[in-house]
């Protein structure tokens, strides 16, 4: 953790200082060594929280981008006493989650119910298969008649399936903190997939950094995802033309439902 609580003050580690941690309560331990970020460990180093990951410099420099009362964000469930920390939590009562590791879709839900009003941002460099398959992918994304906002007909060809049926906004980072001087590089962009109802397609809002920050910050996020039905109109990259496609689901009546067809 970046920060530990010491007389009603949120410190970061440092030789020798001490600190408690703000959601169990024990004594915390500052690691100030050579290779990893400073941070504060729980003696035996197992997390009182065990959602909690170890924080990279990729964690940092978004936590960074919000007001530090926002972050480390303990929460406890009045009627379980289950505790857990957010990496962020705005004024607005929203949580954003940080998410480099893997994470398997059970114990995504599970912090998805939890925080409720939440959205996840994921570090799309870990795998470089990640970017790679959605290059490939968003061939097959379609503009729509409101700006920033698309339409992805094949979610799962575009990003990783872990996160595809998520109940929250997830929202992907393909460049993380490398720093990239190309400007139509897509990496600058951040990719948002917004929970997908049963519906066929997902919807993608495409933003800067700039503007979820700033988003966040001001109470905007998740506001706009309340806007009435959008339409297809064109493809994302001007230059190439949407062939029709086949449906992604069909109607089987033996199952009494629709089930997704195979591509291949
Ligand atoms: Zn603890």
């Amino acid at each position: 953790m970046r920060f530990a609580l010491f007389e009603n003050n949120k410190i970061e580690a440092s030789k020798g200082a001490k600190g408690f941690c703000p959601s169990c309560g024990s004594e915390l331990i500052a690691r100030c060594g050579e290779f990893k970020i400073k941070h504060w460990a729980h003696k035996g180093n197992r997390n009182c929280d065990p959602w909690w990951e170890n924080e990279t410099d990729w964690h940092r420099s978004w936590k960074n981008n919000f007001p530090v009362d926002w972050q480390e964000y303990s929460f406890t469930d009045n009627l379980t006493n289950e505790k857990h920390i957010a990496d962020v939590h705005t004024i607005h009562g929203i949580v954003i989650e940080f998410q480099h590791s893997h994470i398997n879709p059970q114990e995504r839900i599970s912090r998805e119910k939890f925080y409720k009003n939440m959205v996840w941002v994921v570090d799309g460099t870990r795998l470089k298969r990640d970017y790679t398959r959605f290059l490939k992918g968003q061939k097959d994304i379609l503009r729509t008649n409101q700006h920033g906002r698309y339409i992805v007909q094949f979610p799962d060809e575009c990003f990783p399936s872990n996160w595809l049926g998520s109940l929250v906004p997830v929202i992907f980072d393909f460049r993380g903190i490398e720093s990239i001087s190309e400007p139509n590089d897509l990496r600058n962009y951040l990719f948002c997939l917004l929970p997908n109802k049963d519906k066929l397609d997902s919807t993608l809002v495409i933003m800067s950094r700039e503007s979820f920050i700033n988003s966040a910050i001001n109470g905007e996020l998740l506001k706009r995802q309340e806007k009435q039905q959008v339409q297809k109109t064109q493809p994302l990259q001007q230059n190439i033309t949407i062939k029709r496609r086949e449906p992604t689901h069909y109607y089987d009546p033996r199952k009494g439902r629709f089930v997704k067809r195979k591509r291949f």
